[in-house]
């Protein structure tokens, strides 16, 4: 492959498989040098498919530490499979950090599904580690099924540490109820609406805060596919 400008070569250090049932792996890698992203940011994964040049965008999970990179992604098709099969010792090309989907100053609500979850995850883990809290946060987490709700341990030590940080795991069916809650009790301002996840559950969501009056600056939304 040639030469690209801010390549970075990151070696698969630890993986584990976080759910039998939708093949989501969680990915450690070391990386040549030390990282520098916001929490919520993504890097790209680069390389060659029968002479043409693919490349997949892959969320962080965990706030910056060094060279440490963690990914959590499902099996999708050729490329997540690819860095899924990844022996330990194996190494991916990527570079970054990209991406807007990052926390902003004052209160928020965050709406994530399946493995939309893994920005989250990382602003999570920056909360955790006591840097950079905005405001009042709370995040709905929505799965397939239970054992799908990645990293809510996490989250639940958040809400117990992290004041003003609230968890609602839930089913997918009940979060318009939830949502017209929440922001009922938050009034104005409206608080941001952070929507991450496949794009069959992120662009109903985007489209039912736009129906109540958000404009598309108060909306940080990410889509997967
Ligand atoms: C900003 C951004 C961040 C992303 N972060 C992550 C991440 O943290 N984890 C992650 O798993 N994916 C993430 N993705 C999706 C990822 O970039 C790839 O699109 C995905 O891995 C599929 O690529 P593939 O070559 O394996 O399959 P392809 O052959 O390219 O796609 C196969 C099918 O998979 C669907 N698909 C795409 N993403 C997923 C998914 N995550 N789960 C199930 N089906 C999917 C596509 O709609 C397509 O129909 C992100 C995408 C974007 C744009």
């Amino acid at each position: 492959m040639p030469e690209q400008a801010g390549m970075m070569t990151a070696t698969l250090a630890e993986k584990r498989l976080l759910s039998e049932a939708s093949q989501t792996w969680e990915l450690v890698f070391t990386c040549e040098a030390p990282l520098s992203y916001q929490p919520g940011q993504f890097y790209s994964f680069v390389t060659e498919r029968e002479g043409k040049q693919e490349v997949r965008a892959y969320s962080l999970t965990a706030a910056p530490a060094g060279e440490r990179m963690v990914l959590c992604l499902n099996r999708a098709g050729w490329f997540s499979n690819l860095l899924c099969d990844l022996p330990i010792g194996g190494t991916a090309q990527m570079h970054g950090p990209y991406g807007a989907f990052v926390l902003r100053d004052g209160p928020g609500i965050v709406v994530a599904d399946g493995v939309g979850i893994a920005p989250v995850a990382s602003m999570a883990d920056a909360l955790l580690r006591g840097q950079g809290y905005v405001g009042p946060l709370t995040l709905l987490h929505t799965a397939t099924a239970d054992g799908e709700l990645f990293y809510r341990e996490r989250f639940e030590q958040a809400e117990r540490a992290v004041e003003g940080f609230r968890y609602l795991p839930l089913a997918a069916s009940a979060v318009e109820a939830e949502l017209e809650r929440l922001i009922a009790e938050a009034g104005e301002p409206k608080p941001t609406a952070y929507i991450v996840g496949l794009n069959a559950f992120a662009a109903p969501l985007r489209q039912w805060f736009k129906d109540r009056g958000w404009d598309r600056k108060q909306i940080v939304f990410e889509r997967y596919d």
